[in-house]
């Protein structure tokens, strides 16, 4: 189970409202189902005043104790009980909505909240399944318009104004992950079409010149990173300019979740020359979102 399948606890949390919860060893959890204690102060914020025995069974016993034990159901299973009974019962509010984005973020996916509104239908009611696909279709397009940011190499090949060409092999061993390289020109300018496939990025290396120099990336697909030694790396999407001056350390490269194509542009100069020096460290580059 990973990180953000955990964070989506805090949303579980949530009968209507916001909550928090105790954060565990993530890969002691991936071993074995441990509860995870959902802390939430939703019912003692909204009606502590006005109904103090409410808000404490809502906090401490539903969400504190029956949503905690989720080393025995867990909270992707209790997603479905909760939006299945609310869909039965006809509560097709915006605690429907709540409980459907809870749902997502517990690792429902969306053709399994597609299969559990179907069967609903049948069991509850046709015009309650039609309300609650209409909250389910907008949970979803996001992350269906997520899905389609992140590109292969294949979308780019389809879709590249300029050929993507053959594998880089002569670069390979300067990059982590496979790229392709097509040379756009070798005259005047040198300017190549370099595609990363997702999570490949090229080792810091330096572009050297006497005089002029350095490299000029110009973004054309995908989405990718640029960073200078000793600064926090640029996220880059298409229509992006990078002017890489002569002498300093950078890498470039995808995201891990997308392909990412630039054309590089090798600014003329005096006595230029190319230094490749140590990869990017994975841990570094997987702190990248
Ligand atoms: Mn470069």
């Amino acid at each position: 189970m990973n990180c953000r399948k955990w964070t989506a606890a805090i949303l579980a949390a949530g009968m209507f409202f916001t909550a928090n919860f105790m954060t565990m060893g993530v890969a002691e959890m991936a071993e074995q189902r441990e509860a995870v204690k959902i802390v939430q102060t939703a019912g003692r914020e909204r009606l502590g005043n006005f109904a103090p025995d409410f808000a404490r069974y809502n906090d401490d016993i539903l969400f504190g104790e029956v949503w905690s034990k989720n080393d025995v159901l867990s909270l992707h299973d209790r997603s479905i009980v909760t939006v299945s009974a609310l869909v039965a019962s006809g509560v097709i509010d915006s605690s429907l909505k709540y409980h459907i984005e809870s749902a997502k973020k517990n690792g429902v996916t969306k053709d399994e909240m597609v299969e559990i509104i179907t069967q609903l239908g049948f069991y509850a009611g046709w015009p309650k399944a039609w309300a609650a696909f209409n909250m389910a279709k907008e949970v979803y397009a996001e992350e269906t318009a997520e899905i389609k940011e992140g590109l292969t190499v294949e979308d780019i090949r389809r879709t590249s104004l300029f050929p993507v060409g053959g594998e880089n092999v002569n670069y390979a061993q300067y990059f982590d992950g496979t790229s392709y390289l097509n040379m756009v020109s070798t005259e005047q300018v040198v300017l190549g079409n370099v595609t990363f496939e997702a999570g490949c990025r090229n080792h810091w290396h330096i572009h050297h010149a006497s005089k002029g120099g350095g490299q000029i990336l110009l973004v054309t697909a995908g989405r990718g990173w640029y960073q200078e030694w000793g600064k926090p790396a640029q996220e880059l999407r298409p229509g992006d300019v990078v002017h890489i001056p002569a002498g300093v350390k950078h890498w470039h490269g995808a995201a891990k979740d997308s392909a990412f194509q630039h054309l590089a542009v090798e600014v003329p100069g005096e006595g230029t020359s190319n230094e490749w020096c140590e990869p990017v460290e994975l841990a570094e580059y997987e702190k990248l979102k």
